[in-house]
């Protein structure tokens, strides 16, 4: 968990081949489900190009359909849950298939660092939730809706220094888990 621009996604990656887990990542697939124009893809998309969250109805079907299909093995989920009925349903979902939770990491980032990192991403990125007037809306949707989470998962969080290079943030996780 962390706001848009804490380094999840990179360091989702870093972790799985690290760890050999299957990273799940919620805006990629919701991205690949706009591109193959699919149901869940068009439901998604104005939502995501204003920055706001999909409905979670259609999240938790679509994370329950895509967890059900996968065998055992370890995984990261990134970007998912972002709100408390999320966290619910996947409490839920993970009783149905017998499985758990083992960490929640949570970085955390400055603000003038994120708002920096996001500036640079959306250069480069050609995303289109990338822009000014979107990525405000997304650190408000995050503050009112994801944030919420830190307590939702209180005994099971592990608290991330974000604000170094991404080696160090790298550190930082390897360090707690250990
Ligand atoms: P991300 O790539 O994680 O920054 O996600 C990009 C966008 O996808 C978000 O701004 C949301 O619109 C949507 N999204 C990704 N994951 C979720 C989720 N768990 N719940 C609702 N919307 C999501």
């Amino acid at each position: 968990m962390g706001p848009p621009g804490a380094g999840k996604g990179t360091q989702a990656k870093i972790l799985a081949e690290k760890y050999n887990l299957l990273h799940l990542s919620t805006g990629d697939i919701l991205r690949s489900e706009i591109q193959k124009k699919t149901v869940t893809g068009l439901e998604a998309q104005s939502y995501m190009d204003a920055g706001n969250l999909v409905p979670d109805t259609v999240m938790l079907s679509m994370m329950e359909s895509t967890l059900t299909e996968l065998k055992n093995g370890g995984i990261i989920l990134d970007g998912f849950p972002r709100t408390v009925p999320q966290a619910k349903g996947l409490n839920k979902i993970f009783e149905k298939l017998n499985s758990k939770i083992d960490y929640v990491l949570n970085i955390h980032v400055q603000d003038t660092i994120l708002i920096k990192r996001l500036i640079e991403r959306a250069q480069n990125s050609g995303r289109k939730d990338d822009t000014e007037e979107v990525i405000i809306n997304r650190q408000q949707v995050y503050t009112k809706l994801t944030a919420p989470l830190i307590d939702f998962y209180n005994n099971e969080i592990i608290h991330i220094n974000g604000d170094g290079s991404i080696n160090q943030v790298t550190q930082h996780i390897l360090e707690k888990l250990q």
